[in-house]
């Protein structure tokens, strides 16, 4: 018998069951790219660490430019440069101003820095101003990026181009992160051949292999492939126990529906423990979450777009669980561009290809069986119809989650 769950129970069971068990290691800030971050990062210096120019220009005491003007430029005497890279130690007197780079330290005693547009230098050493300069312009003072101590991204986060720039700033050259987790992935059924081999009659490509691991190692996780296995349940038995004992994660795929030769189930059972059988969504019913060794095993549905969905939705929560990650999922407004019928009592997923037109996006739904995953290539998202709801109509509009995750 199927014990089903609906998406928001099997989110539940995940939390529950599967605590953050990944070990913390370091890696070089080079290699931290799309990794989670195991500790929370604080500055630990002043970012700048001293006042800076963020123009070319006269570093000056915004006093001395009050009221000046084109037709009467305030005079001030040139008292030096600043060179890029040298600190900048002597103080500014009244009435003077130090030439500076944009970038260049600004020195004691100056608050505002006149961009070089505004001045005119006299030859005699002196320059003129023609803009008054307020208190603080065109400088940025040391810490106003960031101050010691000030938490600049949290636990869980995973790392984007911008954070690694962050990190570099504040000179974290090695990163606290979360180990990788490794994913094993196993395609059953005896009508698979591999990607590269022409399908005979009856025979079909192994797409989920390919599939899983491109959306696993775009998770971040490392895979390891254990092929097609043959649907003998010894078989399935003796991968299963090879791969619980390299991997994190197991997805199988296929062999998850109640019939004669569905073994996943009862291998599963055998190693550990079937936690549910079956979720309340379509596509993507026939799945299975098991525990072996307290690490989940998963069985997809074989259907390709089906074992899509349930890895999206699902799969991906659950790596994210393990490294203690916070899952960042958008959705945007979009005007559904054709009606989509739902009534089945289930959950149900649609992929979408979005498109924008005078500021608005509009949302134009995939039609078709769950095995045709060709359909999908090329979606952007989908939208959910909830299971109590008998469908969607053409220019209604509904919220697309994007299949983007960071
Ligand atoms: P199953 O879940 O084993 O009953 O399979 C359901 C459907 O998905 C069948 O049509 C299978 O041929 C197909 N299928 C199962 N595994 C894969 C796979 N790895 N790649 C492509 N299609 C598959
Ligand atoms: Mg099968």
């Amino acid at each position: 018998m199927l014990s089903v769950k609906t998406p928001d129970e099997v989110l539940a069971v995940i939390v529950e069951e599967f605590a953050p068990r990944l070990e913390k290691e370091l890696v070089s800030l080079n290699a931290a790219l799309g990794r989670v971050l195991c500790e929370e990062i604080r500055a630990g210096e002043f970012v700048p660490g001293f006042d800076r120019s963020t123009v070319d220009g006269f570093a000056v005491r915004a006093a001395d430019t009050f009221g000046c003007s084109d037709a009467v430029p305030a005079i001030l005497t040139l008292d030096g440069e600043i060179r890029m890279g040298t600190p900048a130690d002597t103080p500014l007197r009244a009435e003077c101003c130090m030439a500076v780079p944009t970038g260049g330290a600004v020195p004691p005693g100056a608050d505002a820095v006149v961009m070089l547009e505004y001045t005119e230098r006299y030859g005699d050493g002196t320059i003129g101003i023609s803009k008054p300069a307020p208190p603080g312009a065109n400088l940025i003072f040391k810490g106003d990026d960031v101050s010691p101590g000030k938490v600049v991204l949290p636990a869980g986060r995973r790392l984007t181009v911008q954070d690694i720039g962050a990190l570099a700033a504040m000179g974290i050259a090695e990163v606290p992160v979360c180990r990788r987790p490794v994913v094993g992935i196993l395609s059953t059924g005896d009508e698979l051949v591999p990607v590269e081999q022409q399908p005979a009659q009856g025979q079909v490509r192994d797409v989920n292999s390919a599939m899983l691991r491109a959306l696993m190692e775009q998770a971040g996780a490392q895979v390891k492939s254990y092929g097609i296995i043959r649907d003998q349940e010894d078989l399935l038995d003796q991968a299963l126990k090879t791969a619980r004992k390299d991997c994190d994660v197991i997805l199988l795929s296929g062999g998850s529906s109640v019939g004669t030769k569905d073994a996943t189930c009862r291998v599963i059972e055998a190693q550990g423990k079937v936690l549910f059988h079956g979720i309340a969504m379509k596509p993507g019913k026939p799945t299975i979450f098991g525990k072996v060794d307290g690490k989940p095993v998963i069985g997809l549905p074989g259907h390709p777009v089906a074992a899509f969905f349930v890895a999206h939705l699902f799969v991906l929560p659950l790596l994210a669980r393990l490294s203690g990650q916070i899952i960042r999922r958008f959705s945007v407004p979009a005007v559904l561009t054709e009606t989509v019928g739902a009534n089945h009592g289930r959950a149900q997923y649609t992929g979408v290809f979005l498109t924008e037109r005078d500021g608005t996006l509009y949302a134009r739904p995939i039609h078709g069986k769950s095995g045709l995953i060709t359909a999908l290539a090329g979606s952007d998202g989908y939208f959910c119809i909830p299971r109590d709801c008998e469908g969607v109509p053409a220019g209604e509009t509904v919220s697309v989650t994007l299949y983007s995750v960071d």
